[in-house]
């Protein structure tokens, strides 16, 4: 049988965002929980169509879908507008555009001045129609129809666009019309405007979007195509925005944006400031009604909270879309909170609803809750947190800007996106809560300020100005995108307060998950915020970043340049109390939980300076030591083995420290790059010749010969903790400081992965190697501790899979320690039947 590539909204669900994508599954979920006549009828083009016609294929044939909408409209295509919508499995907001009020031509227009009795309103939507067909079917760039628009307002002498006469709109929509080829019929305009959107999947937009967020290039994207209603037919007519909650602080009520006769694209454009949706229970009460018992609906049905689109036509509600609300951290920890305490949920259900990765902005700064300083300007709280920076106004100045910046903008779009990702804050001066900056700015955990409107921001002139002052590139400005304060002043940052909804799914969390939390820290000031988010212990604690400081360089560099054994150890001798002092401060703050100190791992050649720098004697020491290839050459155990003087020393002090602190710590002590059992035999007799016997040594698995004799070396190890960033760069051979700014990216492109091994395990390969490992240790020792702290510890869908892998914890830097909290009850919550959603969708 052949495939079927065109759903009916009537035949899909939601179980369908695969080939449907996420508009048009939620919007056939829509039309069957709500019913037919408050969702616009039409179609959808699957995602498998788009990737048949993106490998040359062409379009499917919409005739019986065309029909069978033909029919429940009771007219034809022309008569019947439509819009078509774009929907890939996740949304991607802005980056494929929308074409409303396809099928008008220079009849179908008449015929809809006569039917609506309301010429304006046609003229308009046929400008709109040729205006956005263009665009999007046809590549006109967007300054050249600003242009043409702006030269018809002159001519007309008027300001805004709703002044144009219908007379100027028929000139407009002619002009428009002139810039490239359009097409009169309404079937060649619709298979057009379906192959646009396949094609848009291709666009740089899109690309840069899926590079941001790891979205594969292989999905392809839907399209929706659906009967038009008008929410541009006069004063009882709107278009809008609604949240089921409060989408910046979650709180339970209803929240949204929405403007009188518009279509949708004005709301979500941000440049009309719309009302709020709390003046809707004025301005059209029964729809306003209406619309609050939807959204409660829709959120019991999904359980979740919901970010929906609708339209009213002349009183008569209509909803164009739902889908799941991202939130900020707060939001998404009150949602959580209240769910499970209104019975929505479950406190497992709950915790699925917050993306362990967001969580990050409720440990961002705030301003200081004492800080003395002059509100320069007040906007609309667009997105949590406080930035501080210097002003930049373009995204290109926000990538090349050294230090801390904040993107200025009047409103932002597409191609502004590259600039978030370097900013600290975004402020603009229009738009309202559902703009694309808002948008944007949210899913990146960015500050924001939207629709500051008494500022004006002048890119040609690179000048914001606020009453009377003018700000300039590179000039401070400080926003507050949870109260929507900007100033000029230095006011300080300060770290955020403990929000209680936090502590609460925290605290879910703890009682969910099976996997440990540790912490990597190498200072007692790391350890201890460490602790404050909820470590469990310290997983590393990299010795060598001990040797960095002041104080002891000149004596690490006299130990290293030792003529022999016996100067080597007066230098050693002399950095053993200062050692002992740097692990007594840790074991001071860990009281009495377990630390797991790894001896001396690079390269010794890391603590001298350029031999170039230096003469004589110490000169040939230095150019003697230097390798071509460091991160393979003379580290880790290698380095112990040749001078076992330093894992001496090294024990002695750990020894000393743990008897001279208050609280024993769970001392263990761990041998980095071990490859062959002997290596960890050998170390583990100088350890227990210094440290007695009971001590717990184990060993970093970090090279994939230790993965495949795991079992021999756990008859000498009494833990393993995975190196995941070494182990991925021997695995792959990939040198992590080499291949991001060269390769990787042609790699992505190419699909041969879908983002940096280095951020998230490569599960397939070096996962297959950590599952190796961990089963046949496992399998020789029973109890031996299994850990992980390379920095994939930290990162939500590798904690799903150390899970899932058997690890007993993961170790992650401070601030991700509550993520990692979090993700490991998610994992731990979707069990071995179902890892998870890598996607996160
Ligand atoms: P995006 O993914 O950018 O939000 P949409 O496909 O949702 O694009 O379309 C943007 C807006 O266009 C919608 O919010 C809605 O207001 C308007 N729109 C889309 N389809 C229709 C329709 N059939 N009738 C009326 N308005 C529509
Ligand atoms: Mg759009
Ligand atoms: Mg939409």
């Amino acid at each position: 049988m052949e495939e079927k590539l065109v759903y009916d909204f009537e035949e899909g669900s939601r179980d369908m965002r695969e080939l449907l994508g996420g508009k048009g599954a939620n919007i056939a979920e829509m039309t069957r929980v709500l019913g037919a006549d408050r969702v616009p009828a039409g179609f959808t083009v699957t995602t498998e169509a788009c990737v048949a016609y993106l490998k040359g294929g062409d379009i499917p044939d919409l005739g019986e879908a065309l029909a069978h909408l033909e029919e429940k409209a009771g007219k034809q295509l022309g008569e019947l507008l439509v819009s078509v919508r774009s929907g890939a499995r996740e949304s991607m907001p802005g980056m494929l555009d929308t074409i409303l009020n396809l099928g008008l031509n220079d009849t179908t227009v008449e015929a809809l001045a006569r039917a609506t009795g309301n010429e304006r309103f046609a003229w308009d939507s046929y400008r709109r129609f040729a205006q956005m067909f263009g665009n999007v079917a046809k590549g006109v760039p967007t300054d050249q129809i600003e242009d043409l628009i702006a030269a018809r307002k002159r001519e007309a002498g008027v300001k805004l666009d709703t002044e144009l006469s219908v007379a100027d709109l028929q000139q407009l929509t002619a002009d428009l019309k002139g810039l490239y080829e359009f097409p009169e019929d309404p079937r060649e305009q619709l298979e057009a405007a379906v192959r646009a959107v396949f094609d848009s999947w291709k666009g740089d937009r899109a690309v840069a979007y899926r590079r941001l967020h790891g979205i594969p290039d292989s999905w392809g994207t839907a399209v929706n195509v659906q009967q038009m209603v008008f929410g541009n037919m006069g004063e009882s007519s709107c278009s809008g925005v609604a949240f089921s909650r409060d989408e910046i602080t979650g709180a339970p009520e209803p929240s949204g944006d929405y403007l009188v006769n518009a279509q949708g694209e004005d709301v979500v454009s941000g440049v009309r400031t719309p009302h709020d949706l709390s003046e809707m229970a004025t301005s059209m009460p029964e729809a306003h009604e209406e619309l609050i018992g939807i959204l409660r609906e829709l959120e019991r049905h999904y359980g979740d909270m919901q970010d929906t689109e609708f339209t009213v036509e002349e009183g008569r509600l209509y909803m164009l879309q739902t889908r799941s609300a991202k939130r900020p951290a707060q939001a998404a920890v009150r949602f959580a909170v209240d769910a499970a305490e209104e019975g929505l949920l479950s406190r497992e259900e709950a915790l699925l609803t917050v993306e362990p990765a967001a969580l990050d902005a409720l440990l961002h700064p705030t301003f200081g809750p004492d800080a003395d300083f002059d509100v320069l300007v007040r906007g609309v709280p667009a997105s949590p947190g406080a930035a501080k920076g210097a002003i930049v106004f373009t995204a290109r100045e926000a990538v090349e800007h050294d230090g801390d910046v904040v993107l200025v903008r009047p409103f932002t779009e597409a191609d502004d996106v590259a600039g978030f990702d370097a900013a600290r804050g975004i402020l603009t001066s229009e738009g309202g809560k559902a703009s694309h900056a808002a948008l944007v700015a949210r899913g990146m955990g960015r500050p924001c300020v939207c629709g500051a409107s008494e500022m004006d921001v002048d890119l040609a002139a690179k000048e914001m100005r606020v009453n009377g002052a003018v700000f300039r590139e590179g000039d401070l400005i400080a926003l507050d995108g949870t109260s929507g304060v900007v100033t000029a002043d230095d006011v300080p940052l300060v770290d955020p307060e403990v929000d209680e909804n936090f502590e609460t799914v925290l605290a879910w969390a703890d009682d969910a998950r099976r996997l440990g939390v540790r912490t990597n820290a190498d200072t007692p000031d790391e350890a201890q915020k460490a602790r404050e988010l909820g470590a469990e212990g310290i997983g590393l604690c990299r010795t060598e970043h001990m040797f960095m400081a002041a104080d002891r360089q000149p004596l690490m560099r006299a130990m290293i340049m030792a003529e022999g054994e016996e100067e080597r150890k007066e230098a050693l001798d002399q950095l053993e109390p200062l050692q002992q002092a740097d692990f007594e401060g840790l074991f001071e703050e860990m009281a009495g939980l377990p630390v797991c100190i790894r001896l001396l791992d690079p390269p010794l050649h890391e603590f001298l300076p350029h031999p170039d720098e230096l003469e004589g004697a110490e000169r040939e020491r230095a150019e003697a030591l230097r390798e071509t290839n460091p991160m393979l050459g003379t580290r880790g155990c290698r380095l112990h083995i040749i001078y076992p003087e330093i894992p001496r020393m090294q024990v002695r002090a750990i020894v000393k420290a743990a008897a001279a602190v208050r609280e024993r710590p769970r001392v263990e002590i761990m041998v980095p790059l071990v490859a062959y059992e002997r290596e960890l035999s050998l170390l583990r007799e100088i350890i227990e010749e210094e440290a007695g016997e009971g001590v717990s040594v184990g060993t970093m698995i970090e090279l994939p010969r230790a993965c495949f004799v795991a079992d021999k070396i756990a008859d000498q190890a009494d833990f393993f903790s995975f190196g995941t960033n070494d182990l991925t760069q021997t695995a792959l051979g990939f040198s992590r400081d080499d291949v991001e700014g060269r390769f990787l990216a042609k790699y992505i492109d190419r699909g041969i992965v879908d983002r940096s091994p280095f951020e998230t395990l490569d599960t397939s390969g070096v996962g297959w190697l950590v599952r190796l490992a961990a089963w046949t240790g496992r399998e020789r020792k029973p109890d031996l501790e299994l850990g992980v702290c390379g920095e994939h510890g930290g990162d939500p869908d590798s904690v799903a899979f150390f899970d899932l892998a058997g690890l007993d914890y993961v170790s992650c830097s401070p601030y991700r320690v509550p993520i990692a909290r979090v993700a490991a009850a998610q994992a731990a919550i979707r069990g071995v039947s179902d890892p998870g959603d890598p996607s996160g969708g």
